[in-house]
């Protein structure tokens, strides 16, 4: 499998991710319980749709000799505040993780930030980063609750005929930056993993103040999906 033809072609987000216009929507703010929530139905669903569809095309990244998660010149996926918030719940949260993982995940998040420069102003698409919610030999530790709609729709494929269509995660992008305003009153910046995991760390006594839900694992595992589901 050749790495040259990916799904993953992040630095066209740029053109609706930043500065995307969209705005808050007014009116009574969703609780963050409620929001998170909604939030991982919208990744779940889409994470189920890219599975169903394209995970048999796609490489077994569970075999992945050189995982891109772990590529410090490749990765440069931006979130919004409450992503950054529902990735923290969800290690806060996890029977097999908690609050320890979440100070690991942090460390390595600030040591990103320092060994690669992260800044939240200039070219921020065009900063690149190990990611550190990724842990070798497991995968992403946020895979199936909080992964962001770029990952879920990122794969190796052998023909380019056969990468998803990007429309599906243009639109899930445009529901997660409309749920970030709503329950924040404005729009958030989208910035890299490690900027606003701290930015949201800080916000800790909120941010990780909500009542997972329980939810079944996924019916569909497939190759598309062969990161460990940890959570
Ligand atoms: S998408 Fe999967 S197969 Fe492709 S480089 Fe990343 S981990 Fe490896
Ligand atoms: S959030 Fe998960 S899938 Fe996305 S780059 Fe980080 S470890 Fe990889």
């Amino acid at each position: 499998m050749t790495r040259s033809v990916i799904a993953k072609r992040l630095s066209r987000r740029r053109r609706y991710v930043k500065g995307n216009g969209q705005r808050p929507t007014g009116g009574r703010r969703p609780p963050l319980a409620r929001a998170l929530a909604q939030l991982r139905r919208i990744k779940q669903r889409f994470a189920r749709y890219i599975g169903k569809t394209y995970g048999h095309l796609a490489a077994d990244c569970a075999t992945c000799p050189t995982p891109c998660c772990a590529d410090a010149q490749f990765v440069n996926v931006h979130i919004v505040r409450l992503e950054a918030k529902a990735m923290l719940a969800t290690l806060q949260h996890s029977p097999k993780y908690g609050p320890a993982k979440v100070r690991e995940v942090l460390a390595r998040a600030a040591d990103a930030i320092a060994r690669y420069g992260l800044t939240e102003t200039g070219d921020t698409f065009g900063q690149t980063y190990a990611c550190p919610l990724f842990e070798p030999g497991v995968g992403c530790l946020v895979h199936w609750k909080a992964k962001p709609a770029a990952c879920i729709q990122h794969g190796c494929y052998e023909r380019w005929e056969d990468l998803p269509e990007t429309g599906t995660q243009r639109r899930v992008e445009r529901q997660v930056a409309a749920l970030d305003a709503a329950v924040h009153g404005a729009p958030s910046t989208w910035l890299p993993i490690p900027l606003w995991l701290l930015r949201a760390a800080d916000e800790a006594d909120e941010s990780l103040d909500f009542r997972d839900e329980a939810e079944p694992p996924p019916r569909v595992q497939t190759a598309r999906e062969g990161f460990a589901s940890l959570d």
